[in-house]
């Protein structure tokens, strides 16, 4: 059996988060009949409160599932096998969401963009401007809001700003599930129509409560599909079944637990504010990128990664985004100079000090490791964090400036 070093383990990977103990605490109960009308109750009030979170007064639906589950059920429900979609490149997360769309039947086209950049907005409304075939036209638009694999969040209102000024009717998809109940999104006010979120990260609680926010449009069109028969086959996540009762109904067993974790993750939400929690998290991934700048002492390498691989040289620490307005304020990923490698770093850190970093997804793999600093966190967690990241980097010979953690102290002084 694997032993780890004595105290906590300290899990620093962007999801799933830390679980607060009053979350913890509110599923250990005995269970309770679906029907019972204060379980009905209670599954109202946290499914209203994860629409405040979207910012929505619209339609929203949970699935005993995880984040794929929420993905797929957006694809099923509003898209049928040979139309198409365009996904807007960004790393590991829009390709797994673009090969599902695949898998689905769905023809997928690539917006290709750099990963440490995001989207150039003049290449997607030239893109949109072209997209004049009928028949043909590109029928949803999915973005990723926050890439957790490479920490670049994408700006979803001016896309949406895009897609108005080129006239394009499609739907709109946006997946939150690392950046919903972490930093700002507005489902209603920047016209979303398919909202994805998962239970396991902002939210603080257990895997296993895929949601989708759903706009009148896509309702609409969802339903239009299920009576078409060229539609996608779907069953399980059927919304036009599932919408026919408030709350929803289930197909079979309502997952009673999850709620009661979920209306204790709303009621912990609410106390602190959601503006409160923004602030928050902003200032610990500033704490964070001070950190990260500070160890690679402001290198700035030409690295550029995509799908198809990486060029160029990284000379020292660096954080992989290279655009500051588009930082995430819940993950960091970042880069070791060419020559380490940030997975035996992961494994050091997590075998000699129980620390849990995330590591490098697809061709990232070996070249960053990502802190996570989001959900039930503050700063003397994140400072302990830090200060073993830089003592494992020491450890293993990772070139860096000492003292990382001053650099953090300063910028949380700072605000
Ligand atoms: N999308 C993003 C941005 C994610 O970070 C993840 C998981 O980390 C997923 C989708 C998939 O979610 P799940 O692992 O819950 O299926």
């Amino acid at each position: 059996m694997t032993t780890r070093p004595r105290g906590r383990n300290f899990f620093f990977a962007p999801g799933p988060t830390n679980i607060p103990d009053r979350i913890l605490g509110a599923m250990h109960r005995p269970t309770i009949d679906f029907f019972d009308p204060s379980f009905i109750e209670l599954q109202k009030f946290a499914t209203d409160g994860v629409k405040r979170l979207l910012k929505t007064k619209q339609h929203m639906l949970f699935y005993a599932a995880n984040g794929h589950g929420a993905w797929e059920a957006g694809l099923v429900n509003c898209f049928s096998p040979g139309e198409r979609v365009l996904v807007i490149e960004s790393g590991h997360f829009s390709h797994h969401w673009s090969m599902m769309a695949e898998e689905l039947g769905l023809e997928v086209e690539t917006l290709n963009a750099d990963w440490r950049h995001g989207v150039d907005l003049k290449v997607l409304e030239a893109h949109l401007k072209a997209d004049k075939d009928k028949d043909k036209a590109i029928k949803g638009i999915l973005v990723v809001h926050n890439e957790t694999a490479t920490g670049l969040s994408a700006p979803i209102g001016d896309i949406r700003k895009v897609m108005d000024k080129a006239k394009h009717p499609a739907l709109l998809l946006a997946d939150t599930i690392s950046s919903l109940g972490s930093f700002d999104f507005r489902m209603d006010e920047w016209g979303v129509d398919i909202v994805v979120g998962g239970s396991q990260k902002g939210l603080m609680m257990v895997t296993g409560l895929g949601f989708t926010g759903i706009s009148a449009k896509a309702m609409a069109r969802a339903e239009k599909n299920t009576e078409n028969s060229t539609g996608a086959r779907k069953s399980y996540f059927n919304w036009a079944a599932m919408r026919a009762t408030e709350p929803q109904r289930f197909p079979g067993t309502t997952p009673v637990h999850l709620f009661y974790g979920l209306a204790e993750s709303v009621k912990i939400i609410d106390e602190e504010g959601l503006d409160n929690i923004f602030k928050r998290h902003h200032r610990l991934a500033n704490a964070t990128r001070a950190a990260i700048a500070h160890w690679g002492g402001g290198t700035k390498s030409d690295m550029r990664i995509s799908l198809a691989g990486m060029t160029g040289k990284v000379e020292g620490i660096e954080l992989l985004c290279a655009d500051a307005a588009r930082a995430s304020d819940s993950v960091s990923a970042i880069l070791v100079p060419d020559g380490h490698d940030a997975q035996a770093l992961r494994k050091h850190a997590l075998e000699r000090y129980n620390l849990a970093l995330g590591g490098g997804l697809g061709p990232l793999a070996g070249r960053v490791f990502r802190i996570g600093h989001l959900g039930d966190l503050n700063e003397p967690m994140l400072l302990g964090a830090l200060a073993t990241t830089e003592l494992a980097m020491a450890d293993r010979g990772i070139p860096h400036a000492a003292g990382g953690v001053n650099a953090a102290i300063q910028a949380l002084r700072k605000g």
